[in-house]
C-alpha cells in the first residue's frame, strides 16, 4: 500500500514538472496537511489584476492549520480590511518568499508580536516588516489558521511564492507542489478585432466573436470570417484542475499563422507593478458587457506587460493580400496539457472601407502618450500621460442640475474604457449654506447603475477629486454620521460569561474610515470585518474585574462622527 501511495505521489509530481521548471522542485512543503484542491491558480484573470498565487480550498471552513513551507523568518505581517486580510510573508534562505493570505488568526507566537504592535500603533490594521532575527520559523511549523479575511469571497488559503529580491510573484505550481492536473484547457471562442480605421471584418469596422464548437473531438469555428487590413485576434480560454469545478487560468497561449508562431504569452512571472495592465491585455469592454474574459493576442500601444515572449508586429496581422490563411491557437496549462483550435480567415483587402461615424457625444481625440485635458461649462478633466491604453475618441455631455444634487450630472466618456492612472476632475457646484463644505462628495454612476463615492475637496466653487474610472458624476453630500449597533453589550451588562463583544457599524454613503474603542479611557483592539460590518473585541481576558466605562467612536470619510458609550461589569 505504501508503495502504491508513493507511486501515485510521484505520478502527480511528474505532471506538474510537465513544464520545464527553473525553480527548486520540492524545496517548499505544502502549506496545508489536507489534499490540495485549487479554487484559483497563478495568472488567472481577476478584476484589475492577474491572480498572483494559488487559492487552496479549505474544505469550506475556516481554522485549518497553516504550515511554514520551509525554514526562514517572518519578513512582513499585514492586516488590512480588504485585499489579503491577515497575511504572513516568510523569507527563505534560497531567495524566495512564501505568502499566506486571508488568515483567520496567527499562531500564539506570532500573535503576541502582532498584538504588541497593534496596541503600540493603536490600530487593528498593520503593515509591519520584522527584522530577520525577530520571528524565526521552522519548516512545518504552524504559523496560522486559515480564514476568509480581507477581500476573500469564501474560506481558502491564498498562497504565493515570490522572488524575494525582485518581489515578483512566480507561478507557485512550478515548484512541485503535489497537485494533480490532467485536464486540458478549454477554448470557448475567438474574437477578431479591426485595428485601425481601414480594417474590417465581414465588411464591418466592428469586432466579432466566434464560438468554438467541438465536432468529433476537434474544435472548430462555425464560419470563415472575411478580413481586411490590420486585424488582431483574441481568445476566450480557461483551465480546470482535477478535483475542482473552479475556473482557473491558463499557462501559455500561442497563435500561429501558416505554421509560424506570431504571438506567445506565458504566465510564469508577473511583476506586481504590471498587474493592472490586465485591463489592456484583456478585452475590458467585452468583459464588462458580455462577462467573457478574452485574452488579446495583440498588444495595445500602452501595454507594458512582460508576459509576451513572441509578438511579431505586436501580434497585429496585416491582411493586405487576398487568400485563405490558416491560423491555430495552442493553449497549454502549467501541467503541460494542451488544447488547440485551427481556423481559417479569408483575406479580401477592401479598397472602399466603411468609415466609422463619429459618436454624437464626441468631444475630443485623446492620444494615450500625451497628457489630455478637456473642459466644458463647469467641468474639467485632466488625464495624465499614459493613463489610456490607446488613443480614444473622448465623449462628454452634461445634464442640468437636479434639485437635490449640487451640480450638473457630467457624463464623462464611458466606464467601459479603462484608465491605468487616476484622472483629476473638477466640477462646479452650488449647495445650500446649511451643508458644510467638508461634507461634500462626488457620486459616480456606473453604466450598470451602481453608485460609487469619491471624496476630494472643495475650493472656490469647484469640487475636485481623483478617479480611475470614467462614468456619470455629480456632487452630493453626506451629513449623516455612521451607525453603531451594540450586539451583545449594553448599559450595565455583566460580560463575565462571554469571551468577546461585538458591534455592527455602517455608514450611509462616504463609508467607515476610523473606529476606536476605549475602556476607562484606554484604547482597546477591535477587529473589523468589513464584509460583515462587524467590530469585535476578543481580548476580553485583559479587562480586569469590576465596573468599566466603554466608549466607541466611529467616523466616516467626510468626518461625520458617532459615539456610543456604556458601563459594563466584568
Ligand atoms: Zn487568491
Amino acid at each position: 500500500m505504501k508503495q502504491f501511495i508513493s507511486i501515485l505521489f510521484l505520478a502527480s509530481y511528474c505532471l506538474l514538472a510537465g513544464q520545464e521548471s527553473n525553480y527548486p522542485l520540492g524545496y517548499f512543503q505544502s502549506p496545508m496537511d489536507i489534499p490540495l484542491y485549487l479554487a484559483g491558480n497563478f495568472g488567472e484573470l481577476r478584476t484589475n489584476h492577474f491572480h498572483a498565487g494559488i487559492d487552496i480550498k479549505t474544505q469550506g471552513v475556516e481554522g485549518k492549520k497553516i504550515y511554514a513551507s520551509a525554514n526562514g523568518f517572518v519578513s512582513r505581517i499585514k492586516i488590512q480590511h480588504g485585499g489579503y486580510g491577515k497575511v504572513i510573508y516568510i523569507d527563505h534562505p534560497n531567495g524566495y518568499t512564501t505568502v499566506y493570505a486571508h488568515l483567520k488568526s496567527f499562531s500564539p507566537k506570532i500573535d503576541s508580536f502582532v498584538k504588541k504592535k497593534q496596541y503600540k500603533n493603536k490600530s487593528f490594521t498593520l503593515n509591519w516588516y520584522p527584522e530577520s532575527n525577530e520571528i524565526i520559523v521552522k519548516k512545518g511549523e504552524i504559523i496560522a489558521l486559515s480564514g476568509n479575511t480581507g477581500g476573500s469571497a469564501g474560506p481558502h488559503l491564498h498562497y504565493e511564492i515570490r522572488a524575494t529580491k525582485s518581489e515578483h510573484a512566480l507561478n507557485a505550481l512550478l515548484f512541485g507542489l503535489p497537485i494533480e492536473d490532467n485536464i486540458s484547457p478549454t477554448i470557448r471562442g475567438v474574437r477578431i478585432y479591426p485595428i485601425d480605421d481601414e480594417s474590417t471584418i465581414n465588411g464591418q469596422p466592428k469586432a466579432i466573436y466566434l464560438e468554438a464548437i467541438n465536432k468529433q473531438n476537434i474544435l472548430k469555428l462555425n464560419s470563415i470570417p472575411i478580413v481586411s487590413r490590420k486585424i488582431g485576434f483574441g481568445i476566450e480560454t480557461l483551465d480546470k484542475i482535477n478535483g475542482s469545478r473552479n475556473r482557473c487560468g491558463i499557462f501559455k497561449i500561442q497563435l500561429k499563422i501558416d505554421q509560424k508562431v506570431i504571438f506567445e504569452q506565458k504566465m510564469d512571472d508577473v511583476p506586481f507593478e504590471e498587474s493592472l495592465y490586465l485591463n489592456a491585455h484583456t478585452d475590458y469592454h467585452y468583459k464588462k458587457t458580455q462577462n467573457k474574459w478574452v485574452h488579446k493576442s495583440f498588444i495595445e500601444p500602452n501595454n507594458h506587460l512582460s508576459i509576451y515572449k513572441i509578438s511579431e508586429q505586436n501580434g497585429i496581422v496585416n491582411f493586405n493580400k487576398s487568400g485563405f490563411y490558416n491560423l491555430e491557437y495552442i493553449v497549454t496549462d502549467v501541467a503541460g496539457n494542451t488544447t488547440n483550435l485551427k481556423f481559417q480567415v479569408n483575406a479580401k483587402p477592401l479598397i472602399n472601407f466603411a468609415k466609422k461615424p463619429l459618436h454624437k457625444n464626441f468631444a475630443k481625440k485623446m492620444m494615450y502618450h500625451h497628457e489630455n485635458e478637456y473642459n466644458s461649462k463647469g467641468f474639467l478633466i485632466q488625464i495624465p500621460d499614459s493613463a489610456l491604453y490607446n488613443d480614444i475618441d473622448f465623449k462628454y455631455y452634461a445634464q442640468p442640475h437636479p434639485k437635490t444634487r449640487w451640480s450638473d450630472i457630467h457624463f464623462v466618456h464611458s466606464d467601459l474604457t479603462p484608465l491605468h492612472k487616476s484622472a483629476e476632475i473638477y466640477i462646479k457646484c452650488d449647495f445650500p449654506s446649511i451643508i458644510p463644505e467638508n461634507k461634500l462628495l462626488a457620486i459616480r454612476k456606473t453604466s450598470k447603475g451602481k453608485i460609487k463615492v469619491h471624496v476630494g475637496e472643495y475650493a472656490v466653487g469647484y469640487y475636485s477629486f481623483k478617479t480611475k474610472y470614467f462614468g456619470g458624476f455629480y456632487i452630493f453630500h453626506d451629513t449623516i454620521p455612521p451607525k453603531i449597533k451594540p450586539l451583545n453589550i449594553y448599559e450595565g451588562k455583566d460580560i463575565r460569561f462571554q469571551n468577546k463583544f461585538d458591534f455592527r457599524i455602517s455608514d450611509n454613503l462616504a463609508g467607515v474610515k476610523t473606529y476606536n474603542c476605549y475602556i476607562d479611557d484606554q484604547w482597546v483592539l477591535m477587529e473589523y470585518d468589513a464584509k460583515k460590518s462587524r467590530l469585535t473585541h476578543y481580548m476580553h481576558d485583559r479587562i480586569s474585574s469590576g465596573k468599566h466605562r466603554l466608549k466607541l467612536i466611529v467616523t466616516d470619510y467626510v468626518e461625520n462622527q458617532k459615539i456610543y458609550t456604556c458601563s459594563f461589569s466584568n
